[in-house]
């Protein structure tokens, strides 16, 4: 498996891991583009949000419900925060494994 969201998983690729269960890990972006900028994905490899199906709901509700315990936890909350789906080139994906981006801690720009 030629994925690096995959190695991180199996901890053949460190990481700075914030959260993880048995169905997701979140871990600190290698390239922060905020002050808070952590990754949450699923352990299971889906390449984008075009191939979820009707059997990963619970699992993207759970994506959610980690990124919003995480916002909580680093403290972005309240103040706001931006969570990011990437999906396909002109979407800006560069890594083909599902994740969503929270981003925070400084008043965000752009998209609005
Ligand atoms: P995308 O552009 O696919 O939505 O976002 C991929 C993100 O993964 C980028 O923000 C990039 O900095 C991050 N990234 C790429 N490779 C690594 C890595 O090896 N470790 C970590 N922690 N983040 C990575």
């Amino acid at each position: 498996m030629d994925c690096i969201f995959c190695k991180i998983i199996e901890g053949s690729i460190p990481s700075k891991k914030v959260f993880e269960n048995e169905r997701i890990v979140a871990f600190h972006d290698i390239q922060p583009a905020a002050p808070v900028h952590i990754l949450v994905i699923p352990k299971k490899h889906i390449p984008t949000m075009n191939d979820v199906t009707a059997e990963d709901d619970a699992l993207i509700a759970e994506l959610f419900a980690v990124a919003r315990q995480i916002a909580q936890e680093q403290g972005i909350a309240e103040s706001g925060y931006r969570l990011v789906n990437n999906v396909g080139s002109e979407g800006g994906q560069v890594v083909y494994h599902l994740h969503l981006h929270v981003l925070g801690g400084a008043k965000l720009k752009g998209l609005n």
